[in-house]
Protein backbone atom coordinates (compact mmCIF):
# COMPACT_ATOMS: atom_id res chain seq x y z
CA UNK A 1 0.00 0.00 0.00
CA UNK A 2 1.17 3.45 -1.00
CA UNK A 3 -0.59 6.64 0.33
CA UNK A 4 0.46 9.65 -0.12
CA UNK A 5 -0.63 12.66 2.36
CA UNK A 6 -1.14 16.31 2.16
CA UNK A 7 -0.64 18.82 5.17
CA UNK A 8 -2.52 22.30 4.65
CA UNK A 9 -0.91 25.62 6.15
CA UNK A 10 -2.50 25.30 9.40
CA UNK A 11 -1.64 21.96 9.90
CA UNK A 12 1.97 22.85 9.23
CA UNK A 13 1.86 26.57 11.00
CA UNK A 14 3.84 25.79 14.63
CA UNK A 15 5.90 23.36 15.81
CA UNK A 16 3.14 21.87 17.31
CA UNK A 17 0.84 21.14 14.79
CA UNK A 18 3.61 19.65 12.81
CA UNK A 19 3.85 17.39 15.55
CA UNK A 20 0.22 16.24 15.22
CA UNK A 21 1.12 15.46 11.58
CA UNK A 22 4.39 13.60 11.78
CA UNK A 23 2.30 11.46 14.61
CA UNK A 24 -0.56 10.69 12.07
CA UNK A 25 2.19 9.36 9.61
CA UNK A 26 4.02 7.86 11.99
CA UNK A 27 0.86 5.87 12.92
CA UNK A 28 0.05 5.39 9.02
CA UNK A 29 2.96 2.91 7.84
CA UNK A 30 1.37 3.08 4.16
CA UNK A 31 1.80 6.87 4.24
CA UNK A 32 5.06 6.76 1.85
CA UNK A 33 5.19 10.86 0.69
CA UNK A 34 3.94 13.79 2.28
CA UNK A 35 3.00 17.08 0.89
CA UNK A 36 3.33 20.31 2.77
CA UNK A 37 2.29 23.92 2.50
CA UNK A 38 3.65 26.59 3.57
CA UNK A 39 3.07 27.61 7.32
CA UNK A 40 0.19 29.65 7.82
CA UNK A 41 0.37 32.88 6.63
CA UNK A 42 3.44 32.57 4.91
CA UNK A 43 2.45 32.71 1.48
CA UNK A 44 -0.06 35.68 2.30
CA UNK A 45 3.34 37.43 3.39
CA UNK A 46 5.43 36.63 0.14
CA UNK A 47 2.26 37.85 -1.82
CA UNK A 48 2.29 41.18 -0.38
CA UNK A 49 6.36 41.52 -0.59
CA UNK A 50 5.51 40.65 -4.64
CA UNK A 51 2.94 42.65 -4.91
CA UNK A 52 3.29 45.91 -3.46
CA UNK A 53 5.36 48.86 -3.43
CA UNK A 54 6.56 48.49 -0.33
CA UNK A 55 9.88 50.63 1.31
CA UNK A 56 12.84 48.84 2.29
CA UNK A 57 12.11 48.60 5.75
CA UNK A 58 8.61 47.15 5.11
CA UNK A 59 9.94 44.53 3.70
CA UNK A 60 12.59 43.92 6.28
CA UNK A 61 10.09 43.25 8.22
CA UNK A 62 7.73 40.95 6.70
CA UNK A 63 11.03 38.81 5.82
CA UNK A 64 11.63 39.05 9.71
CA UNK A 65 8.26 38.30 10.47
CA UNK A 66 8.41 34.97 8.11
CA UNK A 67 11.62 34.25 9.87
CA UNK A 68 10.12 34.64 13.02
CA UNK A 69 7.19 32.40 11.64
CA UNK A 70 9.46 29.27 11.24
CA UNK A 71 12.25 29.91 13.58
CA UNK A 72 9.44 29.74 16.49
CA UNK A 73 9.53 26.10 14.94
CA UNK A 74 13.28 25.04 14.58
CA UNK A 75 13.77 26.00 18.61
CA UNK A 76 11.84 23.03 19.33
CA UNK A 77 14.34 20.92 17.54
CA UNK A 78 18.00 19.83 18.34
CA UNK A 79 18.80 20.86 15.15
CA UNK A 80 17.85 24.40 15.35
CA UNK A 81 21.10 25.80 14.38
CA UNK A 82 21.84 23.99 11.15
CA UNK A 83 17.92 23.96 10.42
CA UNK A 84 18.34 28.42 10.60
CA UNK A 85 21.20 28.38 8.24
CA UNK A 86 18.49 26.38 5.97
CA UNK A 87 16.07 28.52 6.46
CA UNK A 88 18.63 31.96 6.29
CA UNK A 89 19.80 30.15 3.01
CA UNK A 90 15.72 30.79 1.30
CA UNK A 91 15.11 34.10 3.08
CA UNK A 92 18.36 35.26 1.58
CA UNK A 93 17.20 34.08 -1.52
CA UNK A 94 13.99 35.92 -0.76
CA UNK A 95 15.89 38.98 -0.45
CA UNK A 96 17.48 38.75 -3.35
CA UNK A 97 14.57 38.35 -5.58
CA UNK A 98 12.62 40.93 -3.57
CA UNK A 99 15.10 43.51 -4.94
CA UNK A 100 14.96 42.07 -8.59
CA UNK A 101 11.26 42.40 -8.02
CA UNK A 102 11.76 46.23 -6.89
CA UNK A 103 14.04 46.90 -9.86
CA UNK A 104 11.38 45.21 -12.52
CA UNK A 105 8.19 43.66 -11.50
CA UNK A 106 7.81 40.42 -12.91
CA UNK A 107 5.63 37.04 -12.98
CA UNK A 108 8.02 35.12 -13.15
CA UNK A 109 10.10 36.49 -10.10
CA UNK A 110 6.55 36.59 -8.22
CA UNK A 111 6.90 32.63 -8.69
CA UNK A 112 9.73 32.51 -7.07
CA UNK A 113 9.07 34.41 -4.00
CA UNK A 114 6.03 32.55 -3.69
CA UNK A 115 7.85 29.31 -3.87
CA UNK A 116 9.86 30.05 -0.72
CA UNK A 117 6.86 29.22 1.89
CA UNK A 118 7.18 25.62 1.28
CA UNK A 119 10.47 25.00 0.59
CA UNK A 120 11.14 26.49 3.97
CA UNK A 121 8.08 24.46 5.90
CA UNK A 122 8.49 21.14 3.80
CA UNK A 123 12.43 21.67 5.51
CA UNK A 124 11.17 21.73 8.90
CA UNK A 125 8.79 18.95 8.10
CA UNK A 126 11.05 16.28 7.22
CA UNK A 127 13.20 17.16 11.02
CA UNK A 128 10.43 16.92 12.77
CA UNK A 129 9.47 13.71 11.04
CA UNK A 130 13.37 12.64 11.81
CA UNK A 131 12.88 13.92 15.72
CA UNK A 132 10.22 11.13 16.63
CA UNK A 133 12.24 8.29 14.71
CA UNK A 134 10.43 8.64 10.92
CA UNK A 135 13.28 8.46 8.28
CA UNK A 136 11.72 12.03 6.75
CA UNK A 137 13.91 13.15 3.64
CA UNK A 138 13.24 16.80 1.77
CA UNK A 139 12.83 16.72 -1.81
CA UNK A 140 12.70 19.23 -4.06
CA UNK A 141 9.58 18.59 -6.13
CA UNK A 142 10.51 21.08 -8.92
CA UNK A 143 12.68 17.96 -9.91
CA UNK A 144 9.82 16.08 -11.16
CA UNK A 145 6.35 18.77 -11.01
CA UNK A 146 7.49 20.07 -14.88
CA UNK A 147 4.89 22.96 -15.80
CA UNK A 148 5.05 25.51 -18.79
CA UNK A 149 5.78 29.10 -18.46
CA UNK A 150 2.71 30.42 -17.30
CA UNK A 151 3.88 32.02 -14.49
CA UNK A 152 1.30 31.66 -11.38
CA UNK A 153 -1.27 29.25 -12.94
CA UNK A 154 1.56 26.77 -14.56
CA UNK A 155 0.00 23.74 -16.37
CA UNK A 156 1.87 20.29 -15.33
CA UNK A 157 3.27 18.23 -17.88
CA UNK A 158 1.59 14.65 -16.49
CA UNK A 159 3.91 12.40 -18.81
CA UNK A 160 7.34 14.22 -17.69
CA UNK A 161 5.93 13.95 -13.92
CA UNK A 162 4.89 10.26 -14.12
CA UNK A 163 8.23 9.39 -16.21
CA UNK A 164 10.10 11.59 -13.39
CA UNK A 165 8.51 10.02 -10.50
CA UNK A 166 9.24 6.99 -11.92
CA UNK A 167 12.97 7.67 -11.70
CA UNK A 168 13.57 9.60 -9.00
CA UNK A 169 11.00 9.66 -6.48
CA UNK A 170 9.97 5.97 -6.21
CA UNK A 171 13.14 4.45 -5.69
CA UNK A 172 13.29 6.87 -2.22
CA UNK A 173 10.59 5.70 -0.98
CA UNK A 174 11.94 2.29 -0.19
CA UNK A 175 14.01 3.95 3.14
CA UNK A 176 12.71 7.01 3.02
CA UNK A 177 9.52 9.00 3.87
CA UNK A 178 9.58 11.89 1.20
CA UNK A 179 8.60 15.27 2.26
CA UNK A 180 7.98 17.63 -0.91
CA UNK A 181 6.38 21.16 -1.92
CA UNK A 182 3.01 21.35 -2.83
CA UNK A 183 1.57 24.04 -5.09
CA UNK A 184 5.26 24.45 -6.80
CA UNK A 185 6.96 23.43 -10.18
CA UNK A 186 9.69 24.35 -12.64
CA UNK A 187 9.23 25.25 -16.29
CA UNK A 188 11.57 24.10 -18.81
CA UNK A 189 13.74 26.60 -18.63
CA UNK A 190 14.51 25.85 -14.78
CA UNK A 191 12.60 28.86 -13.47
CA UNK A 192 10.42 28.02 -10.63
CA UNK A 193 6.54 28.20 -11.22
CA UNK A 194 3.21 27.93 -8.98
CA UNK A 195 -0.05 26.02 -9.47
CA UNK A 196 -2.33 28.73 -8.28
CA UNK A 197 -3.71 29.47 -4.79
CA UNK A 198 -4.48 26.75 -2.78
CA UNK A 199 -2.54 24.36 -5.09
CA UNK A 200 -0.79 21.95 -3.07
CA UNK A 201 -3.86 19.91 -2.97
CA UNK A 202 -3.98 19.74 -6.77
CA UNK A 203 0.47 18.82 -6.56
CA UNK A 204 -0.40 16.14 -4.18
CA UNK A 205 -3.29 14.64 -6.34
CA UNK A 206 -0.87 14.80 -9.13
CA UNK A 207 1.89 12.95 -7.01
CA UNK A 208 -0.30 10.41 -6.09
CA UNK A 209 -1.48 9.48 -9.57
CA UNK A 210 2.16 9.51 -10.63
CA UNK A 211 3.22 7.23 -7.80
CA UNK A 212 0.06 5.69 -8.83
CA UNK A 213 -0.79 5.48 -5.05
CA UNK A 214 -3.63 3.54 -3.46
CA UNK A 215 -4.93 6.27 -1.35
CA UNK A 216 -4.30 10.36 -1.71
CA UNK A 217 -5.05 11.89 2.46
CA UNK A 218 -5.54 15.70 2.76
CA UNK A 219 -5.26 16.63 6.27
CA UNK A 220 -6.91 19.81 7.21
CA UNK A 221 -8.20 21.89 9.51
CA UNK A 222 -11.71 20.24 9.56
CA UNK A 223 -13.32 16.91 10.42
CA UNK A 224 -13.83 16.46 6.71
CA UNK A 225 -15.89 18.11 3.77
CA UNK A 226 -18.70 19.57 5.60
CA UNK A 227 -22.13 20.38 4.01
CA UNK A 228 -21.21 24.03 3.40
CA UNK A 229 -18.80 26.35 4.60
CA UNK A 230 -18.45 25.49 8.72
CA UNK A 231 -17.21 29.12 9.06
CA UNK A 232 -20.87 30.51 7.11
CA UNK A 233 -22.99 27.84 8.66
CA UNK A 234 -22.72 26.87 12.08
CA UNK A 235 -25.09 23.69 11.13
CA UNK A 236 -23.04 22.83 8.76
CA UNK A 237 -22.14 19.06 9.05
CA UNK A 238 -19.69 16.93 8.13
CA UNK A 239 -20.35 14.39 4.93
CA UNK A 240 -19.35 10.96 5.74
CA UNK A 241 -18.92 10.22 1.71
CA UNK A 242 -19.23 11.81 -1.43
CA UNK A 243 -19.40 11.30 -5.38
CA UNK A 244 -15.89 11.99 -7.43
CA UNK A 245 -18.37 14.06 -9.94
CA UNK A 246 -20.23 16.28 -6.42
CA UNK A 247 -16.88 16.59 -4.78
CA UNK A 248 -15.55 18.24 -8.18
CA UNK A 249 -18.23 20.42 -8.26
CA UNK A 250 -18.06 21.56 -4.68
CA UNK A 251 -14.12 21.98 -5.49
CA UNK A 252 -14.79 23.95 -8.44
CA UNK A 253 -17.61 26.49 -7.27
CA UNK A 254 -15.96 27.61 -4.06
CA UNK A 255 -15.69 25.04 -1.03
CA UNK A 256 -12.03 26.43 -0.35
CA UNK A 257 -11.71 22.91 1.35
CA UNK A 258 -10.02 21.30 -2.27
CA UNK A 259 -7.98 23.47 -4.57
CA UNK A 260 -10.34 23.28 -7.68
CA UNK A 261 -8.34 20.71 -9.75
CA UNK A 262 -7.42 18.31 -7.10
CA UNK A 263 -10.09 15.70 -7.74
CA UNK A 264 -9.02 15.70 -11.62
CA UNK A 265 -6.13 13.29 -11.20
CA UNK A 266 -7.83 11.43 -8.59
CA UNK A 267 -11.17 10.94 -10.95
CA UNK A 268 -8.76 9.87 -13.96
CA UNK A 269 -6.46 7.32 -12.13
CA UNK A 270 -9.67 6.42 -9.55
CA UNK A 271 -7.64 7.38 -6.54
CA UNK A 272 -10.30 7.50 -3.48
CA UNK A 273 -9.58 10.48 -1.40
CA UNK A 274 -9.70 10.93 2.43
CA UNK A 275 -10.28 14.32 4.11
CA UNK A 276 -9.34 14.67 7.68
CA UNK A 277 -8.41 17.14 10.28
CA UNK A 278 -4.84 16.85 11.33
CA UNK A 279 -5.99 18.18 14.80
CA UNK A 280 -8.48 15.50 15.33
CA UNK A 281 -7.42 12.39 13.28
CA UNK A 282 -9.93 10.18 15.52
CA UNK A 283 -12.62 11.73 14.10
CA UNK A 284 -13.19 10.39 10.87
CA UNK A 285 -13.59 12.50 7.32
CA UNK A 286 -14.88 11.99 4.37
CA UNK A 287 -14.17 9.46 2.04
CA UNK A 288 -14.48 11.32 -1.54
CA UNK A 289 -14.74 8.25 -4.33
CA UNK A 290 -16.23 6.67 -7.57
CA UNK A 291 -19.28 5.13 -6.20
CA UNK A 292 -21.18 6.06 -3.04
CA UNK A 293 -24.31 4.24 -1.42
CA UNK A 294 -26.17 7.15 -0.87
CA UNK A 295 -26.97 9.91 -3.44
CA UNK A 296 -29.48 12.50 -1.95
CA UNK A 297 -30.66 15.40 -3.89
CA UNK A 298 -28.80 17.78 -2.10
CA UNK A 299 -25.93 17.17 -1.03
CA UNK A 300 -24.07 20.17 -0.47
CA UNK A 301 -23.88 24.26 -0.67
CA UNK A 302 -20.54 25.70 -1.86
CA UNK A 303 -19.77 29.89 -1.80
CA UNK A 304 -17.08 31.22 -4.28
CA UNK A 305 -16.62 34.94 -3.48
CA UNK A 306 -15.19 37.91 -6.03
CA UNK A 307 -16.57 37.00 -8.79
CA UNK A 308 -16.47 39.06 -11.91
CA UNK A 309 -19.33 39.37 -14.44
CA UNK A 310 -18.42 40.17 -17.63
CA UNK A 311 -21.37 40.94 -20.26
CA UNK A 312 -20.79 41.67 -23.82
CA UNK A 313 -23.42 42.65 -26.09
CA UNK A 314 -23.71 43.48 -30.10
CA UNK A 315 -26.59 43.22 -32.04
CA UNK A 316 -24.17 41.10 -34.71
CA UNK A 317 -24.84 38.49 -32.62
CA UNK A 318 -28.58 38.11 -33.78
CA UNK A 319 -29.00 35.37 -36.03
CA UNK A 320 -24.93 35.50 -36.64
CA UNK A 321 -22.54 32.55 -36.34
CA UNK A 322 -19.14 33.02 -35.09
CA UNK A 323 -19.38 35.90 -32.55
CA UNK A 324 -18.73 33.65 -29.79
CA UNK A 325 -15.98 31.88 -31.06
CA UNK A 326 -14.68 35.62 -31.72
CA UNK A 327 -15.31 36.51 -27.90
CA UNK A 328 -13.85 33.17 -26.36
CA UNK A 329 -10.80 33.96 -28.57
CA UNK A 330 -9.53 36.73 -26.99
CA UNK A 331 -10.26 34.99 -23.80
CA UNK A 332 -8.61 32.34 -24.73
CA UNK A 333 -5.72 34.30 -25.70
CA UNK A 334 -5.33 35.70 -22.51
CA UNK A 335 -5.80 32.65 -20.41
CA UNK A 336 -9.19 33.20 -18.90
CA UNK A 337 -11.26 31.09 -17.84
CA UNK A 338 -14.75 31.03 -18.12
CA UNK A 339 -17.39 29.53 -15.30
CA UNK A 340 -20.51 30.48 -16.33
CA UNK A 341 -22.42 31.27 -19.06
CA UNK A 342 -25.73 32.60 -20.37
CA UNK A 343 -27.22 34.30 -23.64
CA UNK A 344 -30.00 35.80 -24.36
CA UNK A 345 -31.01 37.09 -28.29
CA UNK A 346 -27.84 39.91 -28.46
CA UNK A 347 -26.23 39.35 -25.31
CA UNK A 348 -23.78 37.05 -23.73
CA UNK A 349 -22.90 36.92 -19.81
CA UNK A 350 -19.82 35.29 -18.60
CA UNK A 351 -18.39 35.00 -15.07
CA UNK A 352 -14.68 34.80 -14.18
CA UNK A 353 -13.54 33.84 -11.01
CA UNK A 354 -11.12 36.45 -8.97
CA UNK A 355 -10.38 34.86 -5.80
CA UNK A 356 -8.77 36.70 -3.02
CA UNK A 357 -4.81 36.90 -3.29
CA UNK A 358 -4.58 36.17 -6.57
CA UNK A 359 -1.20 38.13 -7.88
CA UNK A 360 -2.65 39.21 -11.70
CA UNK A 361 -5.39 41.45 -12.39
CA UNK A 362 -8.21 39.43 -13.94
CA UNK A 363 -10.10 41.40 -16.89
CA UNK A 364 -7.14 43.96 -17.37
CA UNK A 365 -7.41 46.96 -19.53
CA UNK A 366 -5.94 45.08 -22.51
CA UNK A 367 -8.74 42.57 -22.38
CA UNK A 368 -11.29 45.00 -22.36
CA UNK A 369 -9.98 47.17 -25.45
CA UNK A 370 -10.17 43.87 -27.44
CA UNK A 371 -13.39 42.95 -26.31
CA UNK A 372 -14.67 46.40 -27.02
CA UNK A 373 -13.75 45.94 -30.96
CA UNK A 374 -16.17 43.97 -30.99
CA UNK A 375 -18.85 44.75 -28.85
CA UNK A 376 -20.56 46.26 -25.95
CA UNK A 377 -18.72 45.01 -22.56
CA UNK A 378 -20.06 45.65 -18.95
CA UNK A 379 -17.94 44.53 -16.03
CA UNK A 380 -19.44 44.09 -12.33
CA UNK A 381 -17.80 43.19 -9.01
CA UNK A 382 -19.14 42.57 -5.87
CA UNK A 383 -20.74 39.09 -6.75
CA UNK A 384 -20.75 35.88 -5.08
CA UNK A 385 -21.49 32.67 -6.79
CA UNK A 386 -23.79 30.27 -4.45
CA UNK A 387 -23.26 26.08 -6.34
CA UNK A 388 -26.20 23.90 -4.93
CA UNK A 389 -24.47 20.38 -4.81
CA UNK A 390 -26.17 17.32 -5.63
CA UNK A 391 -27.61 13.98 -7.19
CA UNK A 392 -30.26 13.96 -10.71
CA UNK A 393 -30.39 17.94 -10.12
CA UNK A 394 -30.98 18.21 -14.00
CA UNK A 395 -34.45 16.06 -13.23
CA UNK A 396 -35.96 16.72 -9.95
CA UNK A 397 -38.99 18.85 -9.22
CA UNK A 398 -39.57 21.65 -7.19
CA UNK A 399 -36.07 22.74 -7.52
CA UNK A 400 -36.90 25.90 -8.30
CA UNK A 401 -39.42 26.43 -5.41
CA UNK A 402 -37.04 24.58 -2.80
CA UNK A 403 -34.68 26.75 -3.71
CA UNK A 404 -35.80 30.33 -4.49
CA UNK A 405 -38.72 30.67 -2.29
CA UNK A 406 -36.55 31.27 0.41
CA UNK A 407 -34.75 33.87 -0.64
CA UNK A 408 -37.86 35.56 -2.41
CA UNK A 409 -36.30 39.30 -0.91
CA UNK A 410 -32.69 38.64 -2.61
CA UNK A 411 -32.17 39.68 -6.13
CA UNK A 412 -30.44 37.14 -8.11
CA UNK A 413 -28.30 38.25 -10.81
CA UNK A 414 -27.62 35.03 -12.71
CA UNK A 415 -28.69 31.55 -12.59
CA UNK A 416 -26.95 28.35 -14.53
CA UNK A 417 -28.76 24.99 -14.59
CA UNK A 418 -28.91 22.03 -16.50
CA UNK A 419 -25.29 21.62 -17.91
CA UNK A 420 -24.38 18.96 -14.96
CA UNK A 421 -27.17 16.55 -12.90
CA UNK A 422 -24.74 17.68 -9.99
CA UNK A 423 -24.99 21.40 -9.40
CA UNK A 424 -27.20 24.60 -9.84
CA UNK A 425 -25.43 28.06 -9.70
CA UNK A 426 -26.25 31.19 -9.45
CA UNK A 427 -24.87 34.92 -8.48
CA UNK A 428 -26.06 36.96 -5.64
CA UNK A 429 -24.66 40.34 -4.18
CA UNK A 430 -21.70 39.60 -2.10
CA UNK A 431 -23.54 41.68 0.80
CA UNK A 432 -26.24 38.84 0.53
CA UNK A 433 -24.35 35.87 -0.19
CA UNK A 434 -23.48 34.27 3.48
CA UNK A 435 -27.29 35.10 4.19
CA UNK A 436 -28.34 32.76 1.48
CA UNK A 437 -26.00 30.38 2.17
CA UNK A 438 -27.20 30.07 5.46
CA UNK A 439 -30.83 30.25 4.74
CA UNK A 440 -30.87 27.92 2.05
CA UNK A 441 -28.45 25.43 4.69
CA UNK A 442 -31.47 25.78 7.23
CA UNK A 443 -34.29 24.88 4.39
CA UNK A 444 -32.53 21.83 2.51
CA UNK A 445 -30.26 20.22 5.22
CA UNK A 446 -32.11 20.60 8.84
P1 LIG B 1 -5.59 23.95 4.11
O1 LIG B 1 -4.70 25.03 4.58
O2 LIG B 1 -5.51 22.71 4.94
O3 LIG B 1 -5.47 23.68 2.64
P2 LIG B 1 -7.94 25.56 3.64
O4 LIG B 1 -8.06 26.73 4.53
O5 LIG B 1 -7.44 25.78 2.26
O6 LIG B 1 -7.05 24.47 4.39
O7 LIG B 1 -9.33 24.79 3.55
C1 LIG B 1 -10.01 24.43 4.73
C2 LIG B 1 -11.10 25.42 5.00
O8 LIG B 1 -12.06 25.36 3.97
C3 LIG B 1 -11.92 25.14 6.24
O9 LIG B 1 -11.31 25.67 7.39
C4 LIG B 1 -13.26 25.77 5.94
O10 LIG B 1 -13.39 27.03 6.52
C5 LIG B 1 -13.24 25.97 4.44
N1 LIG B 1 -14.39 25.36 3.78
C6 LIG B 1 -15.11 25.93 2.80
N2 LIG B 1 -16.11 25.15 2.42
C7 LIG B 1 -16.02 24.02 3.17
C8 LIG B 1 -16.78 22.83 3.23
N3 LIG B 1 -17.84 22.62 2.44
N4 LIG B 1 -16.40 21.89 4.10
C9 LIG B 1 -15.35 22.07 4.91
N5 LIG B 1 -14.59 23.19 4.89
C10 LIG B 1 -14.92 24.15 4.03
N1 LIG C 1 0.76 27.97 0.18
C1 LIG C 1 -0.07 28.12 -1.00
C2 LIG C 1 -1.23 29.06 -0.71
O1 LIG C 1 -1.38 29.54 0.41
C3 LIG C 1 -0.56 26.81 -1.53
C4 LIG C 1 -1.44 26.00 -0.59
O2 LIG C 1 -1.46 26.25 0.61
O3 LIG C 1 -2.10 25.09 -1.09
O4 LIG C 1 -1.97 29.34 -1.60
MG1 LIG D 1 -6.17 24.78 0.95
Amino acid sequence: MLNVAKFGGTSVADYDAMLRCANIIKDNQSTKVVVVSASAGVTNHLVTLSQQLLSHQEQQDIINQIRGIQYNITQQLSAELQLNRQIDEVLEHLTALVEQQNTVQTAKTTDSILACGERMSSILFAEVLRSIGVNGLTFDVRQVMRTNSLYGKAVVDIEALALNCEQQLLPLLQQHVIVTQGFIGQDGLGNTTTLGRGGSDYSAALLAEACQADDLLIWTDVVGIFTTDPRIASSARAIPEISFGEAAEMATFGAKILHPATLIPAMRSDIPVFVGSSREPQAGGTQIRQHVESKPTYRAIALRKEQTLVTVKSPAMLHASGFLAQVFAILAKHELSVDLITTSEISVALTFDNPPGSTQALINQQVLEELEQLCEVTVEHGLSLVAIVGNNLQSTTQLGSNVFNHIEDVSVRMICHGASANNLCFLVAENDANQVVETLHDKLFM
